[in-house]
């Protein structure tokens, strides 16, 4: 359906850095940051705009447990999610971005 689905199925190799039976959290191929992780539903949505309150709650806790692993929930991090077209969203299956690991420069 699209690379990260292909991803999901282990057609595209990737470095997992926590999964479940519901979403998945890997490294970014070309990190933004010391730390930079991608985080997606199993399941195919396009972009924030087609997900779901119920979607949503379970991501909000996986999140925060990939945020956990990676040892960054003290010193903090940053999520983003980019949304179509002005948003600059390339691969059309939602996911979080996670940068952290260092100082990030302010955005707004
Ligand atoms: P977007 O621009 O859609 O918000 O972000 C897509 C992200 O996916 C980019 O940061 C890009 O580096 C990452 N990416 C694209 N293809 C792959 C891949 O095959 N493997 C991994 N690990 N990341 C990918
Ligand atoms: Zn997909």
């Amino acid at each position: 359906m699209c690379i990260f689905c292909d991803l999901i199925e282990g057609k595209i190799p990737s470095t997992k850095i926590l999964e479940n039976d519901n979403f998945l959290a890997f490294e970014d191929i070309n990190a933004q940051a010391k730390i930079h992780a991608l985080i997606i539903p199993k399941v195919h949505i396009q972009s924030f705009n087609e997900m779901t309150p119920n979607v949503m709650a379970e991501m909000t806790t996986f999140i925060q447990e990939v945020a956990l692993t990676l040892g960054v929930k003290t010193d903090g991090y940053r999520l983003i999610t980019n949304i179509g077209q002005n948003g600059n969203q390339e691969v059309k299956h939602i996911h979080f971005h996670l940068l952290a690991g260092e100082q990030l420069g302010r955005l707004v």
